[in-house]
């Protein structure tokens, strides 16, 4: 019979930030673990303050679900519509279980999920790198730190994007691109910027304006000479077909949509409508990082460089070779758990 349990845990960001109310030096986690005989599988939910659900509502969905005795880790489908059947919302909970059942069911057929998948993980891309707002000395500390990863990812839709540009080309001539979280509030200022990024360099723009301003979304995606990525835009597969015609791809985060299995359904829909797949992540450890990086190979942008921004990850999972996500034979998500949550 399968088992949950649950850790609430605080995940401490290595460089602490500044935020409207303070400073944002830890961010909101539970890691449940599901074990079955003498296997354990890992989850972690991950809940940062811009969205619904707390700790304890992620805790209140795990207490609800009752796993029966004829219930087998190996057969995920039926066990994640059961565990999803518990409630309309709460993703990141959902993700966490979907996860934590990929990782029992690799662990029991000593498969990494990729395999299970049938993806080949000679064909991960990049991860990009994160460089936030802030002083220009701190972005030069940022570009610095970034050492061999050779795409950026430049938060952009403060007062001085062109300036917070000209100090990045002065500094490097990575490539980057750029995520705006919807900061741009004109669509001819935004299509403005958009060309003078293309002329120094950019290879995309994340969620320029804001998700209600449709008309304009579609007026912006004619225009652009660079791909738009849909990220706050999109949760699950029932907004794709709604953004299909003002974007030209979409950012799929486990967190948001609850789960590998829902993200390789929106990946295959997605394809139908030929958009761009970038799989992202929250401030997550490696545990979550490491289940979507198992789905990479599909992608052909990735932004997974939470855990480096991390301090005390209790998981070690994902690697990479000068930027390039490197995924391990170890089965299921592929981590290892090298120290106790907090
Ligand atoms: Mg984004």
């Amino acid at each position: 019979m399968i088992k949950a349990s649950w850790h609430p845990s605080l995940l401490r960001f290595k460089h602490p930030f500044r935020i409207a109310s303070g400073m944002r030096a830890e961010t909101p986690v539970v890691f449940v673990e599901l074990q079955y005989e003498h296997i354990t599988g890992f989850g972690e939910a991950a809940l940062p303050p811009y969205l619904k659900g707390t700790q304890e509502t992620v805790a209140s969905f795990f207490s609800r679900i009752a796993f029966k005795e004829t219930h087998h880790p190996a057969e995920t489908e039926p066990l994640i519509e059961f565990v999803n059947g518990i409630d309309e919302n709460n993703y990141p909970a959902k993700a966490a279980i979907d996860m934590a059942l990929h990782d029992l069911k690799g662990k029991l057929l000593k498969k990494p999920c990729y395999e299970l998948f049938n993806l080949d993980k000679k064909n991960t891309p990049v991860t990009t790198y994160t460089i936030g707002m802030g002083e220009p000395k701190e972005i030069i500390k940022k570009i610095k730190e970034s050492g061999d990863f050779p795409l950026l990812k430049i938060k952009l839709g403060g007062k001085n994007d062109k300036e917070t540009i000209r100090i990045l080309r002065n500094e490097t001539d990575k490539s980057f691109c750029v995520d705006v979280n919807q900061g741009w509030n004109e669509k001819e200022l935004a299509l403005d910027l958009i060309f003078y990024l293309k002329e120094n360099g950019a290879v995309f723009i994340e969620q320029p304006l804001d998700k209600k301003m449709k008309d304009d979304g579609l007026w912006l995606k004619e225009k652009s000479p660079l791909p738009l990525i849909a990220d706050e835009s999109v949760q699950g597969i029932d907004d794709i077909e709604k953004i299909k015609d003002s974007f030209h791809g979409i950012n799929i985060k486990l967190m948001k949509c609850g789960g590998m299995r829902e993200a390789l359904r929106m990946i295959e829909k997605a394809r139908g409508y030929g958009l761009k797949i970038m799989i992202g992540c929250m401030s997550e450890s490696s545990c979550g990082v490491s289940a979507a990086a198992q789905l990479t190979p599909l992608a052909d942008w990735a932004d997974l460089d939470g855990p480096l921004l991390i301090s005390n990850d209790p998981f070690r999972g994902i690697e990479f070779e000068k930027g390039k996500i490197i995924l391990s034979q170890k089965p299921g998500i592929g981590i290892i758990k090298v120290s106790q949550p907090l």
